[in-house]
This record gives structure tokens, C-alpha cells and sequence, in this order.
């Protein structure tokens, strides 16, 4: 089947909420656009997709997606250069992504173009909702649910894609203080941690509340086995410098493949950066924090792009990490950026015009 932009039905908001939003000051993904696209599946296949006025959702009570989870869902951004041309980064990826996570949770996958001609024809009606102010983007949230009703535990006979955006500012996480995790696990082998579906965070939240009442912003997720390797940061993927090498663990079932994580890793290797994509345990990382070899700790997600660990809790000690001046966090986050955001070469074809 073969869409294209010319049968998006658009149907356009009223009044604009745009003069509303205080774009110098804006948080993370807490305002939306006038627009969303919603596609729906049903009788075993995707509708054309529509763009109409952001607007609530009504749903039966017996709706699937309040009982048994299955929800997927992205996160992506748009950016906008000095000529206030939009780009996109790597959304084939995103759409790939989200096909894998369909497949795992039993959910229709979603044809490319309807991904990508939604895209683009969302974006260039929300244009001027791409703020321009450094650092901000639009936060784009695409998503898939069950629909469909009934108590039975089975999959849904019925989904909705959407997607909804946010202009959003700076994700400034301050200095980050983490708790390595002894007792919970985000995902078990077999599991589903590899898929970005909803009950992943909702399964975080609890041992993440008990990691601020300690004092802690975030968990390291540890492997569900042993809780001796460490495997994610929160809802990051999560690098560690020890010396001048760059680690990082493999994805598996439990590690989840994200973009930002795979292209720093590029990055990392292009500029010459030792990166070593390998299995690290707690103990190594202890040890390297004991004895001064331990540089760096960061985050890396679509959202925050580099999250950087000021420091982090282990079995009752809390271990700080150095201010260095030649921060692979930093040069990093500098060279992704200036990708994203249009300033540099994009040697990858990576950057996706809107
Ligand atoms: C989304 C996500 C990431 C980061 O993926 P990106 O593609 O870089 O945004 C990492 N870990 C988890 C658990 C995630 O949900």
C-alpha cells in the first residue's frame, strides 16, 4: 500500500495556541502543538492517516490498553538551523525501532511511509512550533495502543497510532547523583527490555522513588541475574570512561538499542576515541572510581542527549566523579548536536530534512 502526502487528510485547529506558549521558558514536553496525527488500525489494517486538531481520546472502558498494557511508543526530536530550515535525525531508525517493539508486544506493524509521510506532514503544518532558542527542540512522541475492547487477555483486534509534539527547552539535569541497583531489575532475559513499551517505566517508577528518598536522581540498572553488570542509566543508555576508554555494554533482550547510544559510539571511534563495546561490572567500575582511573560517567537518550554523573551510590558509599577538562561528555555532546541542530557536516546522512 502506497501513501503519500497528498492523502493525509488535514483537518486544521480553529485558533493556533501558539501565542500562549512562553518559548524563552519552556520545560520538557509539558505543552502541545495545535496539531496530531492519528492512524487507525482495524479488520487487519492501517486507515490513512489523519492530521487533526490536538484533542482528548475517548475510549471504552474495556479498551485493552487499560488492562494489559500493550502500548509502544518513540521519542525523536526536530531541530531548527539559523535559516530556520527543520530537520529530523535518523527517524528510519525510530520507525525500525518501533516495528520491533510492535512485534514483541503482539501489535500490528506500522507501514514506513505512514510513519514518515505522517512525519513530515505534521511537521511542516507545526513549523513554527519548532523553537529556536539553543538548546530547545520539538519533542515528537509517536505511539501506538490497543484500542480495541475486552477483558480477555489477548491482543487487541484494534490499535491507534499517534502522534503528538511538544516544544520543549534544555533538558538541564544538573549534576546527577545515581544509585547502582542491588534488589529491582527494568528487564530479565526473555523480557521485554528491549522494546520501548509502557510498563518498562511504569516498572521503574517505584525503585526510583525509593532512590530519591535516598537522595538519588536516578538508578543504574544492574542485570537481573546477579546485579553485578551494569546495564542502563534510568532511561538511558549509559557510558562509563575509565583512563581514555569509553564503555559501553552490548544491547541484548535487557539493554535497550538506542539511536543516540549508536551514533556516539560512531562518533566516539571516528574521533579517535578508544570505545570498547563490552560487558562492565560493578566491581571494575568500584575499583576504577578507588584507585582514580574512573573519569567519567553519562547518560545518553534522545531527551537529554548527554546526561552527565556528578556521582553515585554503591552498598551504603557514595563515590564522586572528577571535573575533567578534556570531557568526552562534553566534546561529544558538541559534535552530535552540531549534526542535529545543522551546524556541522554530516559526514553519516544522518540529518533528515523535513
Ligand atoms: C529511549 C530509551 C533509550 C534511548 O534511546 P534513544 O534512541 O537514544 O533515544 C535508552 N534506554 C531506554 C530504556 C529507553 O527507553
Amino acid at each position: 500500500m502506497n501513501t503519500s502526502l497528498s492523502n493525509i487528510s488535514i483537518e486544521k485547529a480553529k485558533v493556533s495556541k501558539i501565542d500562549q506558549v512562553d518559548f524563552d521558558n519552556l520545560a520538557f514536553g509539558s505543552v502541545y502543538t495545535d496539531h496530531m496525527l492519528v492512524c487507525d488500525y482495524k479488520n487487519g489494517s492501517w486507515d490513512a492517516p489523519k492530521i487533526v486538531p490536538y484533542q482528548p481520546i475517548t475510549l471504552d472502558p474495556s479498551s485493552k490498553i487499560f488492562h494489559y498494557g500493550q502500548s509502544i511508543f518513540e521519542g525523536m526530536k526536530a531541530y531548527k538551523d539559523s535559516n530556520d530550515e527543520a530537520w529530523m535525525f535518523r527517524p528510519l531508525d525510530n520507525l525500525k525501532r518501533l516495528n520491533i517493539s510492535a512485534n514483541r508486544m503482539c501489535i500490528p506493524e506500522l507501514p514506513e511511509e505512514y510513519f514518515i509521510d505522517g512525519l513530515k506532514a505534521l511537521l511542516q503544518l507545526e513549523k513554527d512550533w519548532i523553537p529556536k532558542t539553543a538548546g530547545s527542540s520539538l519533542y515528537i512522541r509517536p505511539f501506538i495502543f490497543a484500542s480495541g475492547n475486552g477483558f480477555h487477555a489477548s491482543p487487541a483486534d484494534e490499535y491507534k497510532f499517534i502522534i503528538a509534539c511538544a516544544p520543549s527547552g534544555a533538558y538541564f539535569s544538573g549534576k546527577v547523583s545515581v544509585l547502582i541497583e542491588e534488589t529491582y531489575s527494568r528487564s530479565a532475559n526473555g523480557g521485554v527490555g528491549y522494546a520501548k513499551t509502557g510498563g518498562n517505566y511504569a516498572g521503574q517508577f517505584y525503585p526510583t522513588q525509593l532512590a530519591v528518598e535516598k537522595g538519588y536522581n536516578q538508578v543504574i540498572w544492574t542485570d537481573d541475574n546477579t546485579h553485578e553488570y551494569i546495564e542502563e542509566a534510568g532511561a538511558m543508555n549509559i557510558f562509563i570512561r575509565i583512563n581514555d576508554t569509553l564503555i559501553t555494554g552490548p544491547t541484548s533482550d535487557r539493554i535497550l538499542d538506542g539511536i543516540t547510544r549508536k551514533s556516539l559510539i560512531q562518533i566516539a571511534e571516528d574521533e579517535g576515541l578508544e570505545v570498547a563495546v563490552r560487558k562492565i561490572t560493578v566491581t571494575e567500575v568500584i575499583k576504577a572510581a578507588e584507585n582514580g582511573s574512573l573519569k567519567e560517567m553519562f547518560g545518553a537518550g534522545t531527551a537529554a542527549v548527554i546526561s552527565p554523573i556528578a556521582s553515585f551510590g554503591y552498598k551504603g558509599t557514595d563515590y564522586d566523579l572528577p571535573t575533567m577538562e578534556d570531557s568526552y561528555a562534553v566534546k561529544l555532546k558538541k559534535l552530535i548536536t552540531d549534526i542535529q541542530y545543522n551546524r556541522g557536516e554530516d559526514k553519516y546522512g544522518w540529518r533528515f530534512k523535513v
